[in-house]
């Protein structure tokens, strides 16, 4: 008998109801225990969802009112003793304003830092270690989870996130992180043998580093650690996910533990090495069920696949999702308006743990329990693969003459830059922004009407346009020199290009956490996209015809389209990347056929698609920047293209960023005072580069004389001939007043540099 389990069900609700209580909490609305109220519910109707779904056991503790990696730095202290002023500690100070307060910041104290877990779009708070971090293990309310799912029901496997994951994922300060490991290791084994108290049968310990590249030192602190849980202690199931982890099999294989969990839709090619190696005792749990993606499994393939191994293996089989569901939305039973044919194809949380429930009784009971269960799975995957809209002859036919089209500009950049000079007139140290501006209230509710219907598609066009002409009036009066349209008419800069291309689709309720209360809605790509009209060009030339200054068209780069959706998984990302490619291709064209003369191709995710071994990095790259390339190269060499990255350090794939042969890189430097420049100048980036010197996430309003000297600063890496100034990222969540002032500060120390080195003969500045 194969057992089926899941690693994690998502945490914000059908409908987003963690998030409403959560915000409604932070604006002092409702109380703490309303807040743990909508909690607790959440966690009953996962567990029911479980329940009937036939498994064995509910999992617990996947649960987080913010962050599961936060929850863990406060079962083991592992806090930041900067939060411990103040309120901390006082009675009247609910424990759950401190937690939040260490994932938001409070007024004493900045949040601690977020970043991306892993490749995946979820972001998790970094733990802070430092000379004087003790563990100290608080289990309360780790406990009280248990007890709760406990009185649900009978058989509960409880998750945590292993010690060496969370030291290598915490930063730290004067300490060597695995100076911590025993003392963290044995507050574990303390943890887990209550948990044998609590008569609880298996304990799931994620080790997600196991995909990453590990040096000798993070594998022999497996050892090192896992070598306390030898007694004692129910039964540890490892999971790891993302990931092949063969590599690393003789360390794993050694450790105290009774099975693991294997990614098998990333690297179905592990499995029998792993068969092959574990000791008698264990299960191997075979992550079949893509946990990051939303297509309908196709049952009968995982079957033949399972198959030779569900027969050797028995009741060590376990089956379940290849990661924890937290990277889909939870059901589909809310799409209602989603075309029925693309929603047959695919499957959020819920449909998941039926799928789990079907594959677990075809090999236990026999296909001919499930027969009904696997023909519509069947005929579903074949109405998928056959389908017209999903596999477009016309697309299918360009990506396959890719190659003919050149991804090269026609001549070099130094006599692009040329031409592009006498075309546009640009002083030194040209002024520009990124894109958006302001959406202010009034565009927010132009697009809202529109959308209910309550204004028509004339009166909705008519009202971008005043907003249009409101930027374009703005810029002029502020001396910008290369001026944007402001994006008014976009809401996302993904779901703007993918409602008007073919082979996407949206969903209504497909709400994936993001971080904390945050959710996004990725896109769907289902078929071959291709891009059926202009998109962005009626209103980047409108904008133009109001201003004799350069007006920029802005487009979302291939990569930045691709990474922020749900991408079809029956051909290479490549591929889909590709086709983006050849789409916005096609606007860049007719942007510099309506007499655009500078067009940004935005690629903000582009190093966030990096895989996680570095071993697969040059791949990746390589297609990366040929699809940006590809977007690209119909330029003609009087056609400036800009692009624009930020949120990231971009040093070790300088030479990818220099390969996309952009004429003008925007990148966002203003909250590292530069030093993210530093790697541009040593590598000596051949082209333009915009460094940010406006800090768009604060509303502060930066100074002249900060903003120079930042500039200053610029000067000293970057020959002074090819650098703009420009804020780090769009306007689109600040106000007007601010952003008027910000730049009209940015624009005087333009002026100011400009005259400086004018009296010095460039180059120099006294
Ligand atoms: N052009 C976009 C904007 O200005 C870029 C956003 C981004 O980089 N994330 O909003
Ligand atoms: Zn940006």
């Amino acid at each position: 008998m194969a057992t089926a389990h899941i690693l994690g069900y998502p945490r914000v609700g059908e409908k987003r109801e963690l998030k409403f209580a959560l915000e409604s909490y932070w604006r002092n609305e409702t109380t703490a225990e309303a807040l743990q109220g909508v909690a607790e519910q959440l966690r009953a109707k996962h567990w029911k969802k479980q329940q009937a779904a036939g498994l064995p056991f509910v999992t617990s503790n996947d649960f987080s009112l913010y962050d599961h990696v936060l929850d863990h730095a406060v079962l083991f202290g592992i806090t930041p003793a900067r939060f411990n002023k103040k309120p901390f500690g006082e009675s009247n100070v609910p424990p759950e304003s401190t937690y939040f307060a260490f994932a938001r910041g409070n007024l004493e104290q900045p949040a601690m830092d977020m970043t991306k877990w892993f490749d995946t779009n979820y972001h998790y708070i970094v733990p802070e270690l430092n000379a004087d971090t003790t563990i100290n293990i608080n289990a309360h309310d780790f406990l009280i989870q248990i007890d709760e799912a406990q009185r649900f029901n009978a058989s509960v496997k409880p998750v945590l996130l292993g010690p060496v994951s969370l030291l290598y994922l915490s930063k730290s300060k004067d300490v060597n992180k695995l100076d911590l490991l025993e003392p963290l290791a044995q507050q574990y084994a303390h943890l887990l043998r209550e948990l044998q108290h609590k008569k609880i049968e298996w304990v799931q310990i994620d080790e997600p580093i196991l995909a990453l590249d590990l040096d000798e030192t993070w594998l022999k602190a497996f050892t090192k650690a896992y070598a306390y849980f030898r007694t004692l202690r129910p039964k540890l199931l490892l999971t790891t996910y993302f990931a092949n982890v063969a590599r690393y099999q003789t360390s794993i294989i050694e450790l105290a533990v009774d099975g693991i969990h294997l990614d098998l839709v990333r690297a179905p090619e592990q499995l029998a090495s792993w068969v092959n190696a574990v000791p008698a005792h264990w299960v191997i749990s075979a992550g079949v069920i893509d946990g990051r993606n939303i297509w309908r499994n196709d049952l009968e393939k995982t079957l033949d696949y399972l198959a030779p191994w569900a027969k050797r293996l028995g009741e060590r089989l376990w089956l379940a999702p290849s990661c924890s569901l937290l990277h889909v939305p939870a059901t589909l039973s809310h799409e209602v308006n989603m075309d029925t044919e693309i929603k047959s194809w695919l499957a959020y949380a819920d449909e998941k743990l039926l799928e789990l429930q079907v594959l677990t009784h075809a090999i236990n009971k026999g296909v001919e329990f499930v027969a009904d269960e696997l023909s519509a799975s069947r005929l579903a995957i074949q109405s998928r693969n056959n389908s017209k809209r999903v596999n477009v002859d016309a697309v299918k036919q360009r990506l396959s003459d890719v190659d003919t089209v050149s991804a090269e500009r026609v001549s070099a950049f130094a006599q692009r830059a040329t031409i592009q000079k006498s075309r546009l007139n640009l002083p030194l140290l040209p002024t520009t922004t990124i894109g958006s501006f302001p959406q202010t209230a009034d565009i927010r509710n132009s697009r809202a009407a529109f959308k209910k219907g309550d204004i028509d598609e004339q009166t909705y066009n008519a009202q971008i346009k005043s907003h249009i002409e409101f930027a374009v009036k703005q810029q002029e009066l502020l001396g910008l020199d290369v001026l944007v349209h402001g994006e008014a008419e976009r809401n996302d800069m993904v779901e703007y290009f993918g409602e008007q291309l073919s082979g996407y689709i949206f969903s209504q309720n497909g709400w994936v956490q993001s971080y904390g209360s945050r959710c996004v809605k990725p896109p769907v790509i289902y078929g071959d996209v291709s891009r059926p009209k202009a998109m962005t060009v009626e209103a980047t030339a409108y904008a133009q015809t109001l201003t004799k200054l350069p007006m920029k068209g802005m487009l979302t780069g291939p990569i930045t389209m691709l990474q922020w959706s749900f991408v079809r998984d029956d051909q290479a990302r490549e591929a889909t990347a590709l086709q983006l490619a050849l789409a916005i291709r096609d606007e860049v064209d007719d942007l510099q056929k309506a007499g655009i003369a500078v067009i940004q191709i935005d690629e903000p995710a582009l190093r966030e698609g990096l895989p996680l071994q570095k071993s697969a990095w040059a791949d990746y790259l390589a297609w990366a920047v040929r699809a940006f390339k590809l977007s690209a190269s119909v330029a003609d060499d009087s056609t400036q293209i800009h692009t624009h990255m930020c949120y990231a350090e971009f040093n070790d794939i300088l030479p990818a960023i220099a390969a996309m042969d952009a004429d003008v890189i925007t990148i966002e430097t203003s909250r590292s005072a530069m030093e993210l420049l530093d790697g541009f100048g040593e590598f000596k980036y051949p082209n333009d580069i915009g460094p940010g010197v406006y800090d768009i996430h604060s509303p502060r309003i930066p100074s002249v004389e900060a903003m120079e000297k930042l500039m200053r600063r610029a000067i000293e890496v970057v020959p002074v001939e090819r650098l703009w100034i420009n804020p780090d990222c769009g306007l689109k969540t600040r106000g007007w007043k601010e952003t008027n002032q910000a730049l009209k500060n940015m624009v005087t120390v333009a002026k100011n540099l400009r005259e400086q080195l004018q009296n010095n003969q460039r180059s120099t500045l006294s």
